[in-house]
């Protein structure tokens, strides 16, 4: 067939921020509708035609034959041999025959074709398929990022190719660097795609559009996912906001591991969005704390020149923290936990704001002073709690599974340690600080059997997921007062919202986002 290479397509893409929906679907009609679909919510689409089966290919090709022309949204045109990334057994040659093949209204239609770079140099010497500036040269390796992608991005650079596309997966979060290196290199030069894959890379797939490269891809929906550690394309656009993001854009994040499970990515978003502020706040999954620290956070030793505010730190790096730190407050001290990171001028300030997030609600409750308090568990937010309480003059019991495990927690905040089994309801309050009863963990479990509670003015459980555990449900038959952990989640949360912004939380915009509400 031969193809009219002279007719430039009005499909071009404006080469920044975008976000790209790849069609995922197997089948013929639901590759259609799906197409119908990302129009209304991304800005290009990338058609992954290796994702249907060989017998479903003519079928596809001839609808879209008829259709294409009326999509309304830049199209990517893919065909990626399994060892690639792809779902198909193709053999070079297999490839270069699509590609001839593929009838003229679908490659006069699509703004850009992705030849993997064997591809792409094996039709360097001849007429090509398709115009050189409609192709994208791309390269993805699925085991690791490899140090020379600066080199690797060159090579493929003297590709006739419009654009290079290179793809590598994120096995620690500091392969992120090497992303953004490249993307920097590639300024000024031929525009390139780069992102690292996998949870470790996910900063790379929301910053890299504001850092200059020409795309980001979002599946439609969670499952629809063309590589691991794709976000949403709602994610990308109402929760990390990557069409507004600049380069100069704040940046916060949680670090821990693992991370994927929480919320303050939703609430910190929510309350970035609420207050119209130029920034985002992204989950960093990190194992090796001290390199993160070193070549990402500390303003003397960084190697990313970003705008990083501050950070939420969550387990297992709560303690850890604190030896790469100029400054810990009082509060974290006495507490041995730093939850929060704040970047002032080239220093790193560490705060707590557990304590301030779990006491405020019970402050609002009751009047803790002289109370008879009975903490469940000690450990971390245990800690948060008997420091918070000490401070109140309240009359501690620490119940425990292991005595000599909780003595130490007791011992430093004056309280008293007793064994779970002998609670039978001489408190005031009951904290609950153990995780018996979460969800997906031990839900509809209780430590506290709910005839000891008859008596007791109010049960706070910490737990949040669910709202309302089984010790909540018992608390309020034996009608006592009752609070749940979403009061403490919100209010550590807006704590570090005022440390790192000086401005006040919009807190009922966040406990939305924590119930889930929001997006
Ligand atoms: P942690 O440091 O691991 O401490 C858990 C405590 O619970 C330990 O003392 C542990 O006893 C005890 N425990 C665990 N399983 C037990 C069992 N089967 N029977 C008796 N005791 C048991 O955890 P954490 O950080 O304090 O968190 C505890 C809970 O609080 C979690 O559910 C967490 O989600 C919740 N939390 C909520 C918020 C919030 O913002 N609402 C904040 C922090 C934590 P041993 O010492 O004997 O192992």
């Amino acid at each position: 067939m031969s193809i009219d290479l002279d007719i430039v397509t009005s499909q071009r893409l404006e080469l920044s921020h975008l976000i790209c929906a790849p069609i995922t679907e197997t089948r013929v009609e639901a590759f259609l509708i799906s197409i119908r679909g990302a129009e209304r919510i991304a800005d290009a689409i990338e058609l992954r035609f290796d994702y249907l089966p060989a017998e479903s290919l003519p079928q596809l090709i001839a609808e879209l034959s008829s259709q294409v022309a009326h999509v309304s949204k830049p199209l990517i045109l893919t065909f990626r041999p399994r060892e690639q990334g792809g779902k198909r057994n193709l053999s070079l040659q297999d490839r270069r025959d699509f590609w001839r093949g593929l009838p003229r209204e679908i490659v006069n239609s699509i703004a850009y074709a992705d030849f993997e770079f064997d591809l792409a140099e094996s039709f360097a010497n001849e007429r090509p398929p398709m115009p050189w500036e409609k192709v994208i040269c791309s390269w993805h390796d699925f085991t690791e990022t490899p140090h020379d992608l600066i080199a690797r991005y060159e090579l493929m650079a003297v590709t006739p190719a419009a654009v290079v596309k290179i793809a590598t997966q994120a096995n620690r979060i500091s392969d992120c660097l090497r992303v953004f290196e490249l993307i920097e290199h590639s300024n000024g030069k031929k525009p390139v795609i780069a992102l690292a894959m996998g949870l470790p890379g996910l900063m790379t797939r929301v910053l890299s559009p504001a850092r200059g490269a020409m795309l980001t891809f979002g599946s439609l929906r969670r499952g629809a996912e063309s590589a691991a550690g794709q976000p949403t394309v709602a994610e990308l656009r109402d929760l990390y906001r990557v069409k507004q993001l600049a380069r100069a854009s704040e940046v916060f994040g949680v670090i821990g591991n693992p991370v994927g499970h929480s919320r303050s990515p939703l609430m910190h978003n929510a309350a970035l969005k609420a207050l119209n502020r130029d920034g985002v706040y992204l989950p960093f999954e990190v194992d090796d704390l001290g390199s993160f620290v070193c070549g990402f956070v500390h303003p003397k030793t960084g190697k990313l020149d970003w705008n990083l505010r501050g950070l939420s730190v969550t387990i297992p790096h709560k303690l850890a923290i604190i030896q790469y730190l100029d400054f810990v407050d009082a509060t974290a001290v006495s507490v041995g936990a730093v939850n929060t990171v704040v970047v002032e001028g080239d220093e790193l300030h560490g705060y707590n704001t557990d304590v301030a997030g779990a006491m405020k609600p019970l402050d609002e409750m009751i009047d803790a002073r002289g109370a008879r308090v009975a903490v469940i568990g000690a450990g971390g937010s245990a800690r948060a709690i008997c420091y918070g309480l000490s401070r109140r003059g309240a009359d501690v019991t620490i119940y425990a599974r292991d005595l000599k495990n909780a003595q130490p927690l007791a011992d430093e905040f004056s309280a008293r340690t007793a064994s779970l089994e002998s609670f039978k309801g001489e408190a005031d309050v009951v904290i609950n600080c153990a995780p018996i009863g979460m969800s997906g963990h031990s839900e509809g479990r209780s430590l506290i059997k709910a005839e000891s509670l008859e008596g007791v003015k109010l049960v706070y459980d910490l737990i949040y997921t669910p709202e309302e555990t089984a010790l909540l449900g018992d608390a309020k038959r034996a009608g006592c007062r009752t609070l749940g952990g979403l009061a403490m989640l919100v209010g550590q949360a807006a704590e570090q919202f005022r440390l790192w912004t000086g401005l006040e939380a919009p807190v009922d915009v966040m406990w939305q986002a924590a119930r889930g509400d929001w997006l």
